[in-house]
């Protein structure tokens, strides 16, 4: 026989869920029209501003309690458009393998081991000549899965433009590395012109007696002389 619902312990109330208020807006929503087709929306929505990055955003040694494994490096350059011009204020982000060529992501099948000092991404606004700066580790080669090849070192960069439709993704490589010609990525810019761009340089001269190797790496966002991007032109 059932109890009378009445004789029921009472159902505790939910405890509130403590992250809500953390992820809660704190700012009035935007006005929009629903006319408005999505393209024409993002050209106007918000993007990340000076405030949403930090110093300590761009280097990717200091980011933990602890020293991260492998060779600390600079990577420099400046981003210009199609002109030449130094293109200011853009937001660069870099995410990257650590010294021994593991993402620090649950997917990552790559059995080399994981570094608990490195996450691996990075982010940076352009100063007024364009130019951005990382320190970081120069991140190590892994092997694709089923075999077929291993990647070469690389660091992956996007850069987000004046709005998010804008996003440029493409991905730096480094001199002198003899798995450049082995790279099925590298191999699928077709012209050598653009692979050759997505080369860095060693900058020998940003290099200190007993600081970190400097590479330095030059991004054009459009025009004839542009970076290859891996959505293409
Ligand atoms: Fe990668």
């Amino acid at each position: 026989m059932t109890a009378p619902a009445s004789s029921a312990p009472p159902s505790p109330a939910p405890a509130p869920y403590r992250g809500a208020p953390e992820r809660h807006p704190r700012r009035p929503p935007l006005p929009f029209d629903p006319g408005t087709d999505p393209e024409t929306v993002e050209l106007t929505g918000p993007v990340f501003g000076p405030s949403d990055v930090g110093d300590l955003d761009a280097d990717l040694t200091r980011q933990h309690p602890g020293v991260p494994l492998g060779e600390r490096i600079i990577v420099t350059g400046r981003v210009r458009d199609r002109a030449g011009r130094p293109v200011r204020g853009q937001l660069v982000e870099i995410w990257q393998a650590n010294a021994a060529g593991r993402y620090a992501h649950r997917q990552d099948r790559n059995p080399a081991p994981a570094d608990p000092n490195f996450t691996g991404a990075g982010r940076c606004r352009t100063d007024d000549h364009g130019r951005y700066a990382f320190t970081t580790i120069r991140p190590g080669a892994y092997p694709l899965p089923g075999e077929r090849t291993w990647r070469p070192a690389h660091i992956h960069f996007s850069f987000f433009g004046s709005a998010f439709t804008q996003r440029l993704v493409t991905q730096m490589y480094f001199p002198g590395d003899p798995l450049l010609p082995y790279d099925e990525i590298l191999a699928s810019v077709p012209d050598p012109a653009d692979r050759h761009r997505l080369v860095a340089t060693y900058d020998h001269a940003r290099s200190l007696p007993a600081g970190p190797l400097a590479y330095r790496w030059d991004v054009v966002l459009d025009g004839p002389s542009a970076t290859w991007t891996e959505e293409g032109r």
